[in-house]
């Protein structure tokens, strides 16, 4: 595995990738997650490329910038497990320079939903998406179904700015008590995650009233509203939207996603279910 850390070393890493390349871009302290991406990419393609950036412009001012978990060496040895060809480690001067030209998130699906919590976030986050795919030039890049609006947004940036590369949503990894897997988790004291374990419940509970022929949105967001108001220390928001991110009434099958952001203490969690 080649680690490269500047524009140059990671140019000359990728030109010398012939064939198909699969690319996934992280912030590190890599979980069962971030390598089930990994193992998608290493099936579909002849070469994997993983970025490790914690991209400081999707951090809103008093968020987990500077101790956003980092674990270099442990994740380095998973790249080089997992059969990555090339990790792109950059520092932040590598990334970005003075006075950047900005992208901005769409006005509506970009400032809804986590977008309302963090403003701005997604502008950040659109931005080194855009840096991350036109370095990496690959063929297919892999996102997880766990950060939904992120996913969307990054669908409507390749169909707005053509980009060639194919973005391939995968499934949510979960933890063996079925919390979703979250390089966040780590700051859950063992009561937190208790508390935590309601989101993933709350979203069972969505799925049993949905097999049980209850479509009704506010139905739905009730029922799973009951369970996290007495475990989470707040709701963030509890919303039921199609794949295009429009608020439904009613669920659509093989149209939903049931999304769920809370606070458990000072950590702020979020998680799915795509119906
Ligand atoms: P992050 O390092 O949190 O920015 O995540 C990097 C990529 O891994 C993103 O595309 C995430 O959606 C994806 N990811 C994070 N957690 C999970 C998970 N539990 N299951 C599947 N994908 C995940």
């Amino acid at each position: 595995m080649l680690v490269t850390k500047t524009i140059d070393q990671f140019n000359i890493a990728r030109k010398n990738l012939k064939g198909s390349v699969g690319f996934v871009p992280t912030m590190g302290a890599l979980h069962k997650g971030h390598l089930s991406l990994i193992q998608r990419a290493k099936e579909e393609n002849e070469h994997v490329i993983v970025s490790i950036f914690v991209n400081p412009t999707q951090f809103l001012e008093g968020e987990d910038l500077d101790k956003y978990p980092k674990k270099e060496e442990a994740d380095m040895e998973i790249c080089k497990l997992a059969g990555v060809d090339v990790l792109f480690v950059p520092t932040t001067n590598v990334m970005y320079g003075s006075d950047e030209l900005k992208i901005l998130a769409p006005k509506i699906k970009g400032y809804i939903l986590d977008g309302f919590n963090r403003p701005r976030h997604f502008d950040g986050m659109l931005q080194i998406v855009m840096k991350l795919l036109n370095l990496a030039d690959p063929h297919n890049a892999y996102f997880g179904k766990k950060d939904a609006q992120q996913l969307s947004l990054i669908n409507k940036m390749a169909e707005n700015y053509f980009l060639r590369s194919k973005i391939v949503p995968c499934d949510i990894v979960r933890d063996y008590d079925g919390l979703a897997l979250s390089s966040r988790n780590v700051y859950l004291s063992q009561d937190e995650r208790e508390m935590a374990l309601s989101i993933p419940s709350s979203l069972q509970k969505a799925s049993q009233i949905i097999i049980s022929g209850k479509l009704d949105a506010q139905i739905i967001k009730k029922s799973m509203i009951d369970i996290l108001e007495k475990n989470v220390s707040s709701i963030e928001y509890v919303e039921i939207v199609n794949r295009d991110f429009e608020i439904l009434d009613s669920v659509e099958l093989k149209n939903t996603i049931i999304l769920v952001a809370a606070k458990v203490g000072t950590t702020r969690l979020i998680d799915n279910l795509w119906i």
